[in-house]
């Protein structure tokens, strides 16, 4: 078989499949739409650094929630208060 027929049959299966699904525009958009607004950046307040609220220790006292980026950190905040 010719590889130039090859081609022309492949690009008419690729204008084919753009014509199935739509005009093609669909790809550009969509992705991590799942990741948006609820992923709010807060800061550690021992090692300064931002870490994501899902991802974050959270430590509530007071009434006021304060977050950090590991387990180690959030001992080290409550253990320099204590002092
Ligand atoms: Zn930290």
């Amino acid at each position: 078989m010719n590889p130039l027929r090859l081609l022309i049959l492949a690009v008419l299966c690729y204008i084919l499949y753009r014509l199935l699904t739509g005009d093609g525009k669909r790809v550009e958009k969509g992705g991590s739409s799942r990741l948006e607004s609820r992923d709010v950046l807060v800061e550690d307040p021992v090692c300064k650094v931002c870490v994501p609220k899902k991802q974050a220790f959270s430590l509530e006292e007071h009434g006021k929630t304060t977050y950090f980026c590991s387990d180690e950190c959030r001992k080290k905040f409550i253990n320099g208060k204590g002092e």
